[in-house]
């Protein structure tokens, strides 16, 4: 027989954390399931600086605090991967790769997966020199120079963590202007190990058994160049996790999941919430909002669910 819960949360980014508090302390019967580590996409992040009342901290610390203090009220984990969700009358089965569960309302917090450039050499040398995480791999390249590709704020921000061992930090860009806030820009153009190169995609990661340099070429002029590196950090966006929903719910063209102000999907009963769901401004302070509101929703719809007999 399949465990009955109240709530059962998809993922535990910052967005299912604060969902799993709210809904634990609503006193609702809730599980969080995650298929990978707690935290999601922040416990990657070296340093958070925008969390409202917290001045600095390790992203995998603050994704340890969420869990801790929402188990404090009684969340339940879980780690496996969700395959799929169905309707059960005016319930929902949450199928896992290890057993099912069933519940009155389902809260799908379960993010975005990092891009690839898709390019020769990425996967052969992804653990050799190729990473998606600053974080993780940054301090094995002290005193090299490598090169961050990306304009945004995970390139410029992380860029700026590798920084800190690196001799030279190469950023290669496709536009001529970046993408990062204004601060993230200020702190990049002043630090003087990091240089730009501007316009240019980068078409192949070369080297034998790890990463030894990047062939590029300039979209304005059409000129192919090698620089050599010995690693590169790739920050080019995000795709959401919404394969095992096909059908399930309304989504957009990105495969984001389309909710209302309420965090409410079309489907009674399931909710999305964070960086799925469409319109995410996919700021940790902004995801665990959203978590909250969902929870609170879910609550609400499970009083009147009960009501209704
Ligand atoms: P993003 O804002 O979507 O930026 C992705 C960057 O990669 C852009 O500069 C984009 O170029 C470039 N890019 C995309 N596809 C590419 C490709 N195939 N080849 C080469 N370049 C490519 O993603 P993000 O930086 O991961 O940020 C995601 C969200 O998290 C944002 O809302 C951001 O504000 C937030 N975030 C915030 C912080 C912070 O506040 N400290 C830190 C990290 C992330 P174009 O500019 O030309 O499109």
């Amino acid at each position: 027989m399949a465990e009955e819960y109240d709530i059962i949360i998809i993922g535990a980014g910052p967005a299912g954390l604060a969902a799993g508090l709210y809904a634990a302390r609503a006193q609702r019967k809730t599980l969080l399931i995650e298929k990978n580590v707690t935290g999601g996409q922040i416990a990657l992040t070296a340093v958070i600086e925008n969390y409202p009342g917290i001045e600095e901290i390790n992203g995998f610390d603050l994704g340890q605090a969420m869990q801790s203090q929402a188990e404090k009220y009684g969340l339940e984990m879980a780690y496996k991967a969700v395959t799929k969700i169905e309707p059960e009358g005016k319930r929902h089965i949450v199928h896992t790769d290890d057993g099912d569960y069933i519940a009155k309302a389902v809260i799908i917090t379960a993010g975005a997966d990092y891009n690839r450039l898709d390019v020769p050499g990425e996967e052969r040398l992804t653990g050799f020199g190729v990473s998606y995480c600053a974080t993780c791999d940054a301090a094995f390249y002290k005193g090299d120079k490598v090169a961050v590709v990306g304009g945004g704020d995970s390139a410029i921000d992380e860029g700026l963590f590798v920084t800190r061992y690196a001799d030279n930090v190469q950023v290669i860009h496709r536009r001529d202007t970046l993408r990062a806030s204004a601060i993230l820009q200020d702190r990049a153009f002043e630090t003087p190990n990091m240089d730009f190169t501007w316009d240019t995609v980068v078409e192949e990661i070369q080297g034998e058994t790890s990463v030894e340099s990047v062939k590029v070429r300039n979209l304005k002029t059409g000129q192919i160049s090698e620089i050599p590196v010995s690693a590169v950090f790739i920050f080019i966006g995000h795709t959401p996790n919404s394969s095992f929903l096909e059908g399930l719910v309304e989504m957009d063209a990105g495969r984001h999941i389309v909710v209302n102000e309420w965090m409410e999907t079309n489907v009674p009963g399931i909710f999305a919430a964070g960086d799925i769901r469409t319109n995410s401004a996919r700021q940790v302070v902004t995801s665990a909002g959203d978590g909250a509101t969902a929870a609170i929703r879910a609550d609400h719809y499970i009083t009147d669910l009960d009501s209704e007999g």
